[in-house]
């Protein structure tokens, strides 16, 4: 198997001997932009003299701004099923948990969905428990259908990225049929005896199927796969090696690797006690997580969820994340239920602010919000999405668009003040685009925008 236990064990061994000096050539190789290898990796893992950190978190920070430039992409989850047959310790919606079950029918996700467009969102990630009685592929199509179709004024969802259980290569065909965006996993621990620990009895226990699911989704022609790790179940070490190791395996056999990186924390959910997991993530650590995974493989997003808090989220996106959700909710039914004062989710979420206020706040942090779904809509999927990023010709096309959605979202959504700072900002990217056919073409479609046209994108 690509995960080679002893393997990782023995690259974590010999950094945790490192002398400063080794340490420091790692962070000099990072600043080079060289190529890491396993064992740099290893020894980035292991510093922890503040000028060294300091050091590693500039270069994050320097990948960041030259590969995504100003650019946050925003999202939002909908959960459509609490059904699960599975045991994972960490989770609300465990099979032992007594809590009311049920999954939405095509009305209620229609009505979640518009309770979405009405914030603005255009992408979203659509989880679900593992039930193949009360939650089958099927039920998942049928969603994926009512969501596609839903459309509230000029409200849309263009990409719907889908994290359900691993699953058969007939049954992610069946998904990528469905016109899926990312084909998103986590792989929650890469270390097979806290993977059984974590998951007794249970379909999700098995952790070569679970660790091969991207492979058959591969198969399946699903080219953007999301990987993630849950921080807090193991060494967070040995998570970011194994992240890299399963990375690298879809790499030489599939020619890409990791659309995204999802970086979850452990969080206080029901049925389970935080006190008895030891490996929790403090926030300095998983600031240096953040960082080293942004510098370890540059053009793969990091997702950040509301898990995290508004400061936390605040200081990472300098560090890496480059994807952001908002106004989320991680119950089923959830936004229904929020508008009408009730949830009952799969864990607390941290940062509770509504999109237009997180908006706002990214862009006085000198970000720009993006609604951006143009990639695989326009077949930029897989190696091919991967080029246009290597190639650094992604910012003549990300950020034209990630302006013309902000922009649609102002006119749509935003009120007087985000449309006042909105406009400022947008000037002021458009005439720092240097390709003339590309200002010119960004400007001709705002104009367009504001006599009522939508969703344009290069
Ligand atoms: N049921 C599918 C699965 O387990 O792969 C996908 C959906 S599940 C709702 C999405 C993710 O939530 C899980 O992969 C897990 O990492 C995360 N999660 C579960 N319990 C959590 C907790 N207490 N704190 C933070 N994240 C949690
Ligand atoms: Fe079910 Fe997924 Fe929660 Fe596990 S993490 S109990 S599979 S919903």
């Amino acid at each position: 198997m690509f995960i080679d236990h002893e393997y990782i064990e023995r690259l974590l061994d010999n950094a945790r001997k490192s002398t400063a000096a080794e340490q420091e050539q790692a962070v000099v190789k990072a600043e080079q932009g060289e190529l890491l290898t396993h064992e740099d990796i290893a020894l980035l893992l292991q510093v922890r003299d503040t000028a060294l950190l300091d050091r590693i978190f500039a270069v994050a920070g320097e990948i960041k701004r030259n590969i995504y430039g100003k650019r946050i992409v925003m999202f939002a989850p909908l959960y459509i099923s609490n059904y699960c047959v599975n045991n994972c310790v960490y989770c609300g919606f465990q099979r032992c948990n007594e809590l009311p079950r049920r999954k939405l029918n095509r009305e209620e996700i229609q009505e979640e969905i518009r309770i979405l467009e009405k914030m603005g969102h255009k992408r979203i990630a659509l989880e679900a428990g593992e039930d193949p009685v009360n939650c089958p592929l099927d039920y998942v199509l049928e969603a994926l259908d009512a969501i596609y179709e839903t459309k509230l004024d000029n409200g849309s969802i263009r990409r719907v990225n889908v994290n359900i259980a691993a699953t058969t290569v007939e049954n992610y065909k069946k998904l990528k049929d469905k016109e899926i965006g990312t084909y998103i996993l986590f792989q929650e621990t890469y270390h097979k005896p806290t993977y059984e620990k974590m998951h007794p009895k249970c379909a999700k226990g098995n952790y070569d199927y679970h660790l091969t699911a991207f492979d058959r989704a591969m198969e399946a022609g699903i080219e953007d796969v999301g990987a993630g790790a849950l921080f807090g179940l193991y060494d967070s070490d040995f998570e970011v090696l194994g992240l890299m190791l399963h990375n690298e395996h879809l790499e030489q056999e599939y020619g890409v690797g990791f659309h995204t990186i999802s970086m979850p924390r452990l969080k206080k959910a029901e049925g389970m006690d935080l006190d008895k997991f030891t490996y929790l993530v403090d926030d300095e650590t998983f600031k240096r997580l953040v960082a080293i995974i942004r510098i370890a493989v540059p053009y793969t997003g990091i997702i950040m969820s509301t898990r995290e808090s508004a400061e936390m989220r605040k200081e990472l996106l300098h560090y890496g994340v480059s994807q952001v959700s908002a106004g989320s909710c991680t119950g089923i039914g959830g936004y229904k239920e929020e508008e009408m004062g009730r949830t009952t989710e799969q864990f607390k979420v941290s940062d509770e602010r509504r999109p237009l206020e997180v908006l706002k706040e990214l862009m006085d942090d000198g970000y720009i919000p993006s609604y951006c779904t143009a990639c695989y809509r326009q077949g930029r999927t897989g190696d091919r999405f991967m080029q246009l990023a290597k190639s650094g010709n992604i910012g003549y096309v990300c950020t034209p668009n990630a302006l013309m959605t902000l922009y649609e979202y102002m006119l749509d959504y935003g009120d007087d003040e985000l449309m006042k700072r909105g406009e400022k900002l947008i000037l002021e990217e458009t005439e720092k685009i240097e390709r003339e056919d590309i200002k010119n073409l960004l400007t001709r479609n705002l104009a367009l925008m504001k006599n009522g046209k939508r969703d344009l994108y290069l």
